[in-house]
């Protein structure tokens, strides 16, 4: 009866890896999940990781189910990192917090949410998007469809397109945002742009859907990279956020995530929080502690916190220089006279090389370089001493 199943394709992201490992070439290089690496290309465990893992060996904690909701420790200061320790609707008491199965999950349990209780309501994606955003979507069966925000002829924002696009969308869409440092574009509004993208989403009773991945590793600040959403908060919208742990904290495989929901009073958001539980419940039942447990004593501890803070400082420093060193390789090596300053302007884990699917073909066939076909390269996967390689790769592949 299994007979009749087809083959599913690879997945874009996670299915580059899995042909990388294949690659036995010497100069093969991985620039496809979105995942840290020190200069000389290893997986990295932040310090500050170790040490609350020691510590919780150390205090022996028991290995009990969380409640539906997650670790009650873990939700207060998650909701305290992304809104602000002292944000009124904290105080308040209207967010509906959940811990969830990381970003990923936490996206999953929003969009089950919008599937219930906005029955036909459409999501609004940028395009274009994170992959896995349009597979959440069809999952949930949530209707979605596309606004313009990459404009291929400057490789940066096309402002006016995705302004269009969020105005002429049913009202009372959700809209999906990046908190900061864009999946895979790395191009993010200026702070005049993004109140000009909440005035229309307020004009039109649009709900702001922000996903945030990337806070504190964009710009290496907490506070910084929360910047978009707190604007948002602050003019009283209802506002849906969902957060990751994943490049943060480096907690990639522990799946530590939250769905943040703000609602306009504490009754809406404890009812709020009790649907997301009866959707999480037959799912999987609650989240996994560890992690929790992590996040909670590294932010509770003001050493540990402040140690993360500059571990996440020199992560993004490391990607910061090895863009700058990209850059400057590229521009030297390339004789057509091509302006490569958009590798700057981009911030986060990635660039957006501008690269078609053929180029990227190139890159992977001819040079061993592993990238998503979009032509998004992770700069975390790169080092100072790959960048000429790189740069070689893209010029050859540009040309071709
Ligand atoms: N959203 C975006 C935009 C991402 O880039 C990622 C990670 N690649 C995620 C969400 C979720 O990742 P995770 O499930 O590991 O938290």
């Amino acid at each position: 009866r299994f007979e009749g199943i087809t083959m599913a394709p690879p997945d874009p992201i996670l299915g580059v890896s899995e042909a990388f490992k294949a690659d036995n070439h010497e100069l093969k290089l991985n620039l496809g999940v979105g995942a840290y690496r020190t200069e000389e290309l290893q997986p990295y465990v932040l310090d500050v990781v170790k040490k609350a893992d020691k510590l919780l060996l150390e205090k022996g904690e028991n290995r009990e189910y969380l409640p539906i909701e997650g670790l009650a420790a873990f939700n207060k200061v998650t909701a305290e990192l992304l809104f602000g320790v002292d944000n009124p609707v904290i105080r308040q008491q209207r967010v509906a917090t959940v811990q969830g199965l990381s970003g990923t999950g936490s996206l999953r349990l929003a969009a089950a949410l919008i599937e219930r209780y906005f029955p036909g309501a459409k999501v609004l994606i940028s395009s274009p998007t994170w992959g896995n955003h349009k597979n959440i979507f069809n999952d949930a069966r949530v209707p979605w469809s596309e606004y313009r925000y990459y404009d291929p002829k400057t490789v940066g924002l096309d402002f006016e397109g995705m302004i269009a696009d969020i105005k002429a969308a049913p009202e009372g869409s959700f809209i999906l945002l990046h908190g900061c440092a864009h999946n895979p574009t790395g191009i993010d509004p200026t702070p005049e742009e993004w109140r000009v993208i909440a005035d229309v989403i307020q004009e039109k009773n649009h709900i702001p859907f922000f996903d945030i991945a990337y806070q504190g590793f964009a710009s290496g600040s907490l506070d910084t990279d929360a910047a978009s959403v707190r604007m948002f908060v602050a003019r009283g919208m209802e506002v849906i956020a969902a957060q990751s742990y994943s490049k943060n904290l480096g907690l990639y495989a522990e799946r530590i995530g939250a769905i943040n929901v703000v609602c306009s009073s504490p009754e809406a958001a404890a009812r709020v929080k009790s649907q997301l539980k009866r959707i999480a419940r037959p799912m999987y039942s609650n989240p996994p502690v560890h992690g929790a447990r992590i996040v909670a004593n590294i932010v509770g501890d003001s050493a540990l916190f402040k140690e993360w803070n500059a571990e996440m400082e020199m992560m993004a420093g490391r990607i910061k220089n090895v863009r700058h060193k990209l850059f400057d390789s590229l521009s030297s090596k390339d004789k057509s006279g091509k302006d490569w300053s958009f590798v700057l302007k981009q911030i986060g884990m990635f660039s957006f090389t501008g690269l078609n699917k053929a180029q990227c073909d190139n890159m992977t066939n001819k040079w061993h370089v592993y990238m998503t076909k979009d032509g998004r390269i992770s700069l975390a996967g790169l080092s100072l001493a790959k960048c000429e390689y790189l740069a070689d790769a893209i010029i050859d592949s540009y040309h071709n």
